[in-house]
């Protein structure tokens, strides 16, 4: 329990994996009976709080290290677990009193599961030595803020940033010039992409998948393949992906952090280019809480979204794995990340995406959308930021089937939330609920190919593959 941060929960402490001495162990002992109260530390080992705006960002269930996932509840609670707050929306909101957001850009490294347990004191006291004790106590009262973040800077940034890491705020152009993907082609000639995503088949007969490939294919520039979504097993998004490149379809993989490791992320994406596989998503993925019980592991992830991009792209454009061995022939791929418009407020949802962007994400593809006119506001934030040049949108749309379809994404899809008029609309229409759902949809395409930083939309027909040609066809974005 913390005494700063109300509503805490309690949650076990890590322990470190080796003996260790008398010494170390008491050193630790310190450190929890001082951090457990007041930020509820787990001894992650790897601690963040000078960039969180000292939260810990280890309350998260996921475990993120890098901001917020899509699940946040309108007002701030985490989806996970309703009774208590989301831990990263009350950070951002932090640093937004503070006037330290700029610190939320900063692409922050996953654990380094060897420290877990261990103190992180030793390290800032060694640092402290190096920098001068002097100068560091003296510049915590320093009027110039540039100056005391510079000296604060030379303490924790070499803690927090490890050599093999190496993160930074900055924004990395992809290293390259030719497209690697039909997907990326049509984004880079301005055309106004039309995505779709097929979910996996429940068993290993692909007889359905083929042939819901062939129904999209003429109509869309690529079909995302979703990795186990709402936590269920399914075939993987990458034998699907296989199967829509031998049928000359443009496959987008998708991987979830849920269910990589550091270790099998960088395996996937070297392999998926040998099946000829040149899209990349990265999303965290959802809890396996929403799934079906037996309920999987619950403890946090190896890797964030981010943390994904970030490997991925210094892979492709440094050359590179994680622990720094050098690669002899990097892999090629167009690098993409989903995004919750809505999530959060305009102004910090950008600053996530910005974080996402400058990590690697060359493409977005939104949660689905249900009012164009409410990505405004976060379109201009993106602006501000000057982000909008750099990705690629696309904004996602689900073709409603009935009002039942309808009310279940309005009240248990995480990130997804319909205005009045169209529930109402959809009560309204009974028996002709399908035909009204398209109607909104093809409204809602009509106004996003007016929308400045819109490249596209993602079509999500929940298993009605068959009318992806039919709306295609009537929003005038036939090929
Ligand atoms: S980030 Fe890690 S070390 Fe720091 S307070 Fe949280 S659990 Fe403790
Ligand atoms: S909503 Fe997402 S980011 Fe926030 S605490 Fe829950 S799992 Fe973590």
């Amino acid at each position: 329990m913390s005494c700063i941060k109300p509503a805490r929960r309690w949650q076990p402490r890590f322990y470190p994996f080796r003996r260790e001495s008398f010494r170390k162990r008491f050193r630790e002992k310190i450190e929890i009976m001082l951090k457990g109260p007041l930020w509820g530390c787990r001894m992650c080992g790897n601690c963040l709080l000078q960039e969180t705006a000292f939260i810990c960002c280890m309350e998260c269930p996921k475990g993120l290290r890098n901001g917020p996932c899509g699940g946040v509840t309108p007002d701030g609670h985490c989806y996970v677990d309703p009774t208590r707050r989301c831990v990263w929306h009350a950070i951002y909101n932090r640093a937004r009193k503070t006037g330290r957001t700029d610190t939320l850009i900063e692409v922050l490294p996953p654990l380094d599961w060897s420290r877990t347990g261990g103190e992180t004191w030793a390290d800032v006291i060694s640092q402290i030595g190096k920098v001068g004790s002097g100068k560091f106590f003296g510049s915590l009262f320093s009027r110039d803020r540039e100056y005391r973040k510079q000296v604060w800077d030379s303490v924790f940034m070499t803690i927090r940033q490890p050599a093999w890491w190496n993160g930074d705020r900055e924004y990395h152009p992809a290293a390259y010039t030719e497209p690697a993907s039909e997907l990326e082609r049509s984004l880079r000639e301005g055309r106004f992409v039309v995505a779709t995503e097929i979910t996996p088949p429940l068993s290993s007969d692909t007889e359905k998948l083929r042939k819901a490939i062939e129904e999209v294919r003429p109509y869309v520039q690529a079909i995302n393949f979703t990795d186990a979504s709402s936590a269920i097993p399914r075939m993987s998004a990458l034998a699907c992906c296989k199967v829509a490149t031998d049928l000359n379809a443009e496959p987008v993989f998708q991987i979830t952090a849920r269910d990589s490791t550091r270790l099998s992320l960088q395996g996937d994406a070297i392999g998926a280019g040998q099946f000829g596989i040149r899209n990349i998503l990265c999303i965290t993925g959802d809890s396996p809480l929403v799934g079906n019980p037996p309920i999987s592991d619950m403890n946090i992830y190896d890797l964030d979204a981010v943390q994904m991009l970030w490997i991925l792209r210094r892979m492709r454009d440094e050359g590179i794995y994680l622990d720094g061995r050098k690669m002899k022939h990097p892999p090629r791929y167009f690098l993409g990340a989903a995004t919750t418009p809505g999530a959060l407020d305009p102004e910090l949802q950008a600053i996530r995406d910005q974080k996402k962007v400058n990590a690697g994400a060359q493409f977005f593809q939104t949660n689905i959308i249900f009012d164009a006119e409410k990505l405004d506001p976060w379109l201009e934030q993106l602006d501000k930021r000057n982000v909008l040049g750099k990705v690629s949108i696309l904004a996602g749309l689900a073709p409603l089937k009935s009002y039942k379809t309808a009310l279940y994404l309005h009240e248990k899809v995480p990130g997804v939330y319909l205005p009045d008029k169209i529930l109402s609309r959809m009560e309204k229409a009974g028996d002709g609920a399908r035909e009204e759902g398209i109607a909104i949809a093809l409204e809602l395409i009509a106004s996003l190919k007016r929308k400045k930083g819109i490249s596209g939309i993602h079509l999500m027909t929940l298993g009605g593959e068959d009318i992806i040609g039919r709306i295609v066809r009537e929003a005038g974005l036939d090929r």
